[in-house]
């Protein structure tokens, strides 16, 4: 599993521990130089919560050497300048390095299947975020390393409110909703309420509240 902490990130933990088993999943988590380092402290939280066992920490931090962005640094505002594809937030190849070395690490294990929480409804147009790019990456590193890995995205055709349906039904909604960090400037839980990513994942959460009130 590839873990970041975050909402989506948290409850696909929360979906591959039903699914696999408890004991079954391991998990690694990425510091690229984030601006938050706290990021790495709530995924070992969260996973420690939800009892996982084998948690490894990568260390990439010299993404900051190669590229610049906003997310990396925390001098530039976090901004969607209007007609742009996405966010100046997106940091170039990072799921594509962040697939290739789990499989590294999964291959050495004899693990198959990389669960990893992008979803490209709703969000960003970030393109390694996208259901084509994950298939190609898949075919790529299968060839790579001779190996069958199964890249699972379980969150890919998801919106945000269908991500909080997920949770709730995984007995997991309050957790996710009070302990995990999506927030651009850091702010574990409801976060700072103002960045694009909070603003994203609280339209989330109220169109699933809304939805479950018209079911009363
Ligand atoms: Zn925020």
């Amino acid at each position: 599993m590839v873990f970041s902490g975050g909402q989506d990130s948290t409850t696909c933990l929360a979906l591959a521990l039903h699914e696999y088993g408890k004991g079954r999943v391991s998990c690694i988590t990425f510091h690229y130089g984030q601006r938050h380092a706290r990021e790495v402290e709530v995924a070992r939280k969260v996973a420690a919560d939800f009892g996982v066992a084998d948690h490894r920490f990568v260390n990439l931090d010299w993404y900051g050497q190669l590229t610049s962005n906003a997310l990396l640094d925390p001098g530039r505002p976090i901004v969607t300048d209007a007609g742009a594809a996405c966010p100046n937030t997106v940091v170039d190849g990072r799921n594509m390095v962040f697939l290739l070395v789990a499989a590294i690490y999964a291959k050495g294990c004899g693990i198959r299947d990389i669960v990893t929480g992008v979803c490209e409804t709703d969000f960003s147009g970030y393109p390694d975020c996208r259901d084509v790019f994950v298939k190609s990456c898949n075919v790529t590193l299968n060839l790579a390393m001779a190996y069958e890995f199964r890249i699972v995205t379980p969150l890919m055709e998801l919106t945000k409110a269908e991500t909080w349906a997920l949770a709730d039904r995984l007995g997991v909604l309050a957790y996710v909703a009070e302990n995990t960090l999506t927030c651009y400037n850091g702010v574990v839980g409801r976060g700072c309420g103002a960045c694009p990513s909070c603003l994203l994942r609280q339209r989330g959460y109220e169109a699933y509240l809304a939805s479950q009130e018209g079911l009363c």
